[in-house]
């Protein structure tokens, strides 16, 4: 395949990919992570600050004039996950997986730093690799280590294996949901499974609760507005012939619009409140706010796109093809400033498996076009700002 990219920039990029794959480490452990990075940086001769809110890292390239700054970021971390790959780079962790693909990002932003460095930029970029994406929380850490300081526009990207390598995903609007979590914890009365008259069963209650709690999502939010809500923890009762006095679940709800998501919020304790009043019970609701949904924005977005049409053929540059509620804590950036978050093709061949999976894996052609998108954004969007004259 024609990469459009030096092969021993590739090779480079491949190299280190597998190395970190081999050597996952979970969210705020990546410390070899972060010295495998450093030390590829340190070969490229890119000064580099390492230990940023723990385990980050951040690099400033100059650029051909001073100016504002465009940011790019990578995540570094793995997941707990036991790999089932078979890969010959398979990795020497058990039960840790880079079952995200964020290995990929990570070699492809060092990939992208080696061709800024081969020819600088119009403004100067700086290059975040982020700790803890998967933890919902590396992203406002490395905020509040300065990592947006003096930053105008921030991009970045993930890849997906629903869509061929060489394919950009550049999708205007929303990208990926909110995670809010919550708890609720449903008192009853404990009591002998004989004489339920006598007790009030939390395990009911709860019951009723998971199956009404739908109707939030199916008759109190707009159709047109992707939502869900899912229980995924239940625990109660100590013994086939007790009645449980308590039940305590835990689950999440996503959406990508912040009304939709204010409307959950108050709509969950409402309906475990009058729940729990139904059955003689008491209700206890403790939510957990998590990543915002992830929107781009018009701007930022068309200079996404536009650096997408510049490597890669129209017909491999479209919009996602069905709606996204999973998280990604780049949405934490977008809080702050403007920027926008792509998907890159990464189908491997043969069967692939979702991410999150420990068959999970990438076509590695993807390190390839990942490179030559941040580095061809970071022009685009650095014109665009100079052209601006902000
Ligand atoms: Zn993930
Ligand atoms: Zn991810």
């Amino acid at each position: 395949m024609d990469r459009s990219i030096p092969d021993d920039v590739f090779c480079r990029m491949v190299a280190l990919r597998r190395d970190l794959h081999r050597h996952p480490e979970l969210s705020w452990q990546e410390h070899d992570t972060m010295q495998r990075i450093s030390t590829a940086l340190t070969a490229l001769g890119l000064e580099h600050r390492t230990g940023l809110a723990g385990t980050g890292i951040m690099a400033d390239l100059d650029g051909r004039a001073p100016g504002p700054r465009i940011a790019l970021r990578a995540d570094t971390d793995a997941l707990p996950i036991q790999e089932e790959t078979g890969l010959p780079f398979a990795s020497e962790v058990p039960g840790v997986m880079h079952a995200c693909g964020h290995d990929g990002h990570t070699s492809m932003l060092v990939g992208a730093a080696e061709l800024l460095l081969a020819d600088p930029p119009p403004t100067p970029v700086r290059l975040i690799w982020q700790p803890a994406e998967e933890a919902g929380d590396g992203a406002k850490a490395m905020i509040e280590a300065g990592a947006l300081d003096g930053v105008s526009l921030i991009f970045g990207g993930h890849v997906d294996r629903s869509y061929p390598p060489g394919e950009l995903i550049v999708t205007d609007g929303a990208v990926n949901g909110s995670t809010d979590t919550f708890r609720i914890t449903f008192t009853g009365q404990r009591g002998h499974a004989a004489r339920p008259h006598s007790a009030v069963d939390a395990i009911v209650v709860a019951s009723h609760f998971v199956t009404t709690v739908q109707a939030a999502i199916s008759r109190e939010v707009d159709p047109g507005q992707p939502a869900v809500v899912t229980v995924g923890q239940l625990r109660a009762g100590s013994a086939p012939n007790v009645i449980a006095g308590e039940a305590v679940l835990e689950g999440t709800f996503r959406t990508q619009h912040p009304d939709v998501r204010a409307h959950l919020a108050s709509a969950l304790p409402r309906i475990a409140e009058a729940v729990a009043q139904q059955h003689r019970a008491a209700a206890t609701v403790q939510l957990q706010p998590g990543t915002p949904p992830l929107i781009n924005e018009p701007g930022p977005t068309r200079l996404a796109r536009r650096a997408a049409l510049d490597i890669a053929d129209a017909s491999a540059v479209r919009p996602l093809a069905t709606a996204n509620l999973g998280g990604e804590d780049f949405a934490w950036y977008l809080e702050e400033i403007e920027g926008a978050y792509i998907r890159y093709g990464a189908q491997p061949p043969g069967k692939s498996f979702p991410a999150h999976s420990g068959g999970f894996d990438i076509h590695e052609d993807v390190l390839a076009v990942g490179a030559r998108w941040l580095d061809r954004v970071a022009r685009v969007a650095g014109d665009h700002l100079l052209a601006e004259g902000t």
